[in-house]
């Protein structure tokens, strides 16, 4: 499965290309260079732990750099609030005032830009546990039997959600893939195994999900769980 990418961050540089033999400046060009995105579990935009309603802390040199490469100016305190509600934006101003921190505007009257502009900030990575009642494990390989043809297929244990946790935060956190930003309201009070039954010719692989008492039981969705591969 392809790694998704939430963002590219880069910083311009000026890059002179300079001739050994006689010391002059051929020529002078802005190159990007790469900058090391955030940690998985911190914002990223700004690289702090924050809740997404707060704003972005414009100290962070991070968050200076990854805006100063797309918007060629450097962030101001009306830039890492732009998303935030007026509310939120009146108590980080009187935080800023009491820590005697100035709040800044963008230049020459510029509109604020919310998070590094284009687009929004993708959901930071999280962590969702595997329950300590697990019968299988994440990524764990598997044979499935079908239940009338008795035909064995090799599958793949995708995620072990716990009860009443959104399935597809599993999946993303359990494959170190960004979560995606809507899930349905899980609805399942025991463990889940969402389960990736291989398909011939090259089809997507079939997805079944599989409580915890019918996993027990060998049984799901008219496939029979048969004996783990070696
Ligand atoms: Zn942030």
């Amino acid at each position: 499965m392809a790694e998704q990418h939430a963002f590219k961050h880069t910083m311009p540089v000026a890059m002179q290309t300079v001739d050994m033999a006689t010391g002059t400046v051929q020529k002078t060009e802005d190159v990007s260079w790469g900058i090391i995105p955030p940690a998985a579990d911190k914002c990223q935009v700004c690289a702090v732990a924050h809740e997404p309603h707060l704003f972005h802390d414009c100290r962070s040199l991070f968050y200076q750099y990854a805006f100063y490469g797309r918007q060629r100016r450097w962030p101001t305190w009306a830039d890492a609030a732009a998303h935030c509600e007026p509310l939120v934006v009146d108590a980080l101003k009187d935080t800023l005032a009491t820590n005697n921190i100035k709040w800044t505007d963008p230049p020459d009257g510029a509109q604020p830009i919310a998070h590094l502009g284009e687009t929004e900030a993708p959901p930071p990575r999280g962590e969702t546990p595997v329950p300590a009642d697990a019968l299988l494990q994440p990524g764990q390989d598997i044979e499935v039997t079908h239940p009338e043809t008795c035909e064995k297929t090799s599958a793949k244990v995708l995620a072990v959600v716990p009860k009443l946790c959104p399935v597809e935060h599993a999946i993303a956190d359990q494959n170190g893939r960004p979560r995606p930003m809507m899930v349905d309201a899980p609805r399942h009070r025991s463990t889940l195994y969402v389960i990736e039954i291989e398909q011939p010719d090259g089809r997507a692989p079939k997805r079944i999900y599989v409580p915890q008492r019918a996993l027990k039981k060998g049984l799901a969705d008219g496939a029979k769980l048969g004996e783990a591969a070696p």
